[in-house]
């Protein structure tokens, strides 16, 4: 992810100017400037960054919700870890079904994924209906049946999926209909194959549990089918950020990072279940949906409506899922290696917008030779854009496709390309270890600039190293930056300058050769912070303990390492 007005070298003096006002200021000075206001300044866009006002608020705000969430984190922690101590175990006597886990474990958003299964394909049949012209409200109407096909990890009894303001009106596992019935009782009983929905917005729980009969022995496979629907808005996610399937008046854009694809399909919403994509995704006649990977065929028209088939096999992050509603014209094109590049821009970009993004979008196959050269083959089937002439503030690097807001300048593309390799391949199997997608993301824009004769990424590295000790940005450890502290400056920049700081400390030779030996090794996967450290010390034969404890875990500025 990447907040408009806010990156970066290569931009600077290019497509921003477009955002929010020409920005001339050295990096390092916009970070300080930008800093502050963290996630304010992600939604809220350049030039309000630029009121100190804004800023002091931002944080305000900010303090006041961590306390709450800190509060809200203790009491959901108690739930997920009595779930998890009734974990299925196979005792002597033969299978022991019982409950997945409403939670895949992730301590940011206990909630988000579900155990006891792993998700092997879904399949999105959607109908969407954009809001009518306004003053009519800005709301759509989506319908949809998701067949999703799963593979039991332990004896299940029943099994969640994350749905959130949507409702349910029937569901089927292996053919067999499950009934609605209200939600049980902790502990009680339920007859036969049911289902029920209990969507907690202060808890931020969003919990679809389907009990199947016959119950799910481990290792076998189940299709569930799901048919929903109802209002779509505008959904937020723990900072108050648009994310989710965002109604726009032309369409929708939907961007979900950090776990916001539950406002659209019922999904287990972590990283750690990938699973590949099928979508077929029906709307109103000139309007184009664009999702993830290549078209499985022609769209076909008829009385009215227009379905467009799209098909992702390469395995995808629940976050990373896009399925983008509006006036777009499509563009293929590929690399001179015969990649697919599909790109799809909104007719109403204003003319400064649609220039620079013309120009940028121009440069997508060369960006991806270049990080392929520095790293591995591109990991996916094919690649491009979506450019909406409406913002939900930041552009997303939703798998092979990613998302822009108004405009896609240079320096946000070769950053969203980058995280194809680092994000989306190799996912972060903790949302605590986003610094690894930001980091490396906003690494690449300095590698970038670099080779296109700008600035060096060296100069760029001394840049964040000229911001002052005592500024608020160094009193983060990216490690554990907490859940509202995914997209601070530090997150990014600090990210960059670590994995720089570790290039000149081990070698070019170690540090590329144990870069591409993460992104073999945790291809189509997770990993942690703890799993990159490993292999850099592999790579350059050190101890990097105190060198990653520096950087990465302590909440002030480095002076040596
Ligand atoms: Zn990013």
């Amino acid at each position: 992810m990447l907040m408009n007005g806010r990156a970066s070298a290569v931009a600077s003096g290019h497509g921003d100017s477009a955002e929010g006002g020409p920005s001339t200021l050295p990096l390092g000075r916009r970070v300080h400037r930008l800093r502050p206001s963290g996630g304010i300044a992600r939604h809220a866009g350049h030039l309000q960054c630029a009121d100190p006002s804004a800023e002091e608020i931002g944080v305000r705000v900010r303090r006041q919700v961590s306390g709450a969430l800190a509060a809200l984190l203790v009491g959901m922690g108690a739930v997920v870890l009595s779930a998890g101590a009734t974990a299925a175990q196979e005792g002597p006597r033969g299978p022991r079904f019982t409950a997945g886990a409403p939670g895949a474990g992730d301590a940011y958003f206990p909630f988000a994924g579900n155990g006891g299964y792993d998700v092997q394909h879904y399949d999105l049949d959607i109908t969407y209906t954009p809001p009518a012209p306004a003053p009519a409200p800005l709301v759509g109407r989506l319908s949809g049946v998701a067949t999703i096909d799963l593979v039991a990890t332990q004896d299940l009894d029943r099994f969640n999926l994350d749905l959130r303001g949507l409702e349910v009106e029937a569901i089927s596992v292996n053919r067999k209909r499950a009934t609605e019935v209200a939600p049980p009782a902790p502990g009680a009983e339920v007859e036969g194959a049911a289902y029920w929905h209990v969507q907690d917005d202060a808890a931020r729980s969003w919990e679809l549990t389907i009990q199947p009969r016959p119950k799910i022995k481990k290792g076998q496979t189940a299709r569930v089918v799901v048919t929903y629907g109802g209002d779509t808005t505008r959904p937020t996610d723990i900072e108050g950020v648009l994310y989710g399937w965002v109604t726009m008046r032309d369409g929708a854009m939907v961007v979900s990072e950090p776990e916001g694809s539950m406002t659209w399909y019922p999904v287990s919403d972590h990283q750690t279940d990938k699973a590949t994509y099928g979508f077929e995704i029906t709307v109103p006649e000139g309007k184009v949906a664009v999702a993830n990977g290549l078209p499985a065929r022609d769209p076909v028209t008829e009385d009215g409506w227009t379905t467009w088939f799209w098909d992702a096999p390469d395995l995808q992050a629940s976050y990373l899922t896009t399925a983008s509603v509006g006036d777009y014209e499509l563009r293929f094109s590929e690399t001179d290696g015969g990649l697919p590049i599909i790109d799809a821009v909104d007719d109403n970009l204003t003319m400064a917008n649609a220039a620079t993004t013309e120009a940028s979008l121009a440069l997508q196959a060369e960006m991806i030779a270049f990080l392929e050269d520095a790293f591995v083959p591109y990991p996916f089937n094919s690649a491009g854009a979506i450019v909406d002439d409406d913002t939900v503030g930041y552009a997303l690097e939703t798998q092979t496709r990613s998302v822009y807001s108004r405009v896609a300048s240079e320096g946000t593309v070769v950053h969203e390309i980058a995280h194809q390799w680092f994000g989306n391949a190799v996912s972060p199997e903790r949302w605590q270890d986003i610094w690894l997608n930001e980091g490396w993301a906003t690494y690449a824009e300095w590698l970038w600039s670099e080779d296109s004769g700008r600035d060096s990424a060296q100069a760029l590295f001394e840049s964040i190293l000229d911001i002052p000790a005592d500024d608020e940005f160094w009193d983060l450890a990216i490690a554990d930056p907490g859940p509202f502290g995914l997209f601070l400056g530090g997150i990014y920049d600090r990210g960059a300058a670590t994995l720089h700081a570790l290039r000149v400390k081990i070698g070019d030779e170690a540090f590329f050769a144990a870069s591409q030996e993460w992104l073999e090794r945790y291809d189509d996967s997770t990993a942690t912070t703890e799993d990159f450290e490993e292999v850099f010390e592999e790579f350059s034969g050190q101890d990097l303990g105190a060198f990653f404890d520096v950087w990465l875990r302590t909440p002030s500025k480095p002076t040596s390492w």
